[in-house]
């Protein structure tokens, strides 16, 4: 079972710390992205007709705000999908969706549509910081927004909250979480302000005009995350991701596991395994409509980037990505999939396994709980 990922490439506005892809536009430009995801649909199943085969359990449409083409052309989206793929009955269909943006009537026609999962970015539930971050919705439109989701019926509501913003104490963290935590999501994740380069926050933060927190801080509101939701009932399954029992994200697993996944729409990334690249093959569209555009109206598959992993690299990201979970890897499920590791890479293992870096248990590696909040510091030896 493989995943679909859809990056749609419009917001209402852009967000201060943002460098995801996106842009206002138009209808114009919304309804003529319609049309390309169809061609690029078609070039894709024209190339690797073997994905036509293959059945997707889980479809992620993120972005940007993907509610901002409106419910009518998402659930065409997805029945277009559905035309060329085949999706599983049972399948995880996830939307991301901002407050303020969407009425209670959208939401029930998403419901109605076939999407079972929504993706709530709420980020902060205090004025000044979402005012900072440059957020289109205010506080008082989170709660409406959450009633309408769970009215309209879906199977699964997430929140997304973000900490270690410019003057935010953890005291306003763990306001944030427990007022979370009263509106019961099924899943929720809490990821660190990563304010890239390019970005208003990033240059307010360069010329002195805003302050982020100390990394002491830092590791003060992960760990208060993590003990706020485990008390409430969160399962901590990924570094940034937490769920209650049975609602891990599906979709995000497949990342995390090395698993397939089309990635469709200007930006979006994919892990496709065709025969003539069993350890599979990483694609990237452009960032950029106007080369995604140029690439399918000359009938090319948009990929900006195509490479063809081999034993090393695919050995080297499953455990980049797998270490990020609470159930790690099995070297044993890897070498049936990949061959045997190689030498480098067990060696990195092993090291770091003799450190106590990371945990053998049973058949399994973990990433110990205490070395999460400096995942990347681990991570980074196999990169
Ligand atoms: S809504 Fe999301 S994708 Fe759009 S600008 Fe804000 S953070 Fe970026």
């Amino acid at each position: 079972m493989r995943g679909i990922y859809v990056h749609v490439p419009f917001c209402v506005r852009k967000c201060s710390y943002c460098d995801f892809y996106s842009v206002v536009g138009g209808e114009e430009a919304r309804e003529e992205f319609r049309a390309l995801l169809s061609v690029e649909m078609d070039l894709l199943l024209r190339e690797f007709p073997g994905e036509g085969d293959a059945e997707a359990d889980t479809v992620y449409f993120g972005g940007g705000t993907p509610t901002v083409l409106g419910p009518d052309r998402l659930c065409g989206l997805l029945e277009e999908i559905r035309a060329r793929f085949p999706v599983a009955e049972s399948a995880e269909v996830t939307v991301e969706a901002n407050p303020g943006t969407v009425s209670g009537k959208d939401f029930a026609c998403l419901a109605a549509g076939g999407f079972t999962r929504l993706s709530l970015g709420v980020q902060s539930f205090q004025p000044r910081i979402l005012a900072t971050l440059g957020r289109i919705h205010s506080a008082e439109e989170i709660l409406p927004a959450y009633r309408d989701a769970r009215e309209a019926g879906f199977a699964s509501v997430g929140i997304d909250l973000i900490f270690g913003n410019p003057g935010q104490g953890e005291e306003d963290w763990i306001s944030d979480l427990e007022r979370a935590v009263t509106l019961l999501p099924d899943h929720l994740s809490a990821y660190a302000l990563s304010p890239e380069p390019g970005t208003p926050i990033h240059a307010a933060i360069e010329e002195g005009g805003l302050a982020l927190p100390s990394e002491d801080a830092l590791a003060g509101m992960y760990s208060a995350a993590r003990e706020t939701l485990a008390a409430a009932g969160y399962l901590h399954y990924e570094i940034s991701n937490f769920a209650l029992p049975g609602e891990r994200c599906r979709h995000n697993m497949k990342y995390w596991r090395r698993e397939g996944y089309l990635g469709l729409g200007p930006s979006a990334h994919g892990l496709l395994f065709p025969p003539s690249a069993p350890l599979g093959l990483r694609t990237e569209n452009p960032p950029s409509l106007r080369d995604y555009k140029a690439a399918l109206r000359s009938g090319r598959l948009p990929w900006s980037e195509i490479r063809n992993r081999d034993r090393e690299d695919a050995w080297k990201e499953a455990l980049i990505f797998g270490l990020r979970t609470a159930e790690g890897i099995s070297p044993g499920t890897l070498s049936e999939k990949y061959g045997p590791p190689p030498e480098e890479v067990r060696e990195a293992v092993e090291n770091l396994v003799a450190s106590g870096a990371l945990l053998r248990e049973a058949d399994r590696i973990l990433l110990p709980e205490g070395y999460w909040f400096v995942s990347n510091e681990i991570l980074r030896r196999f990169a």
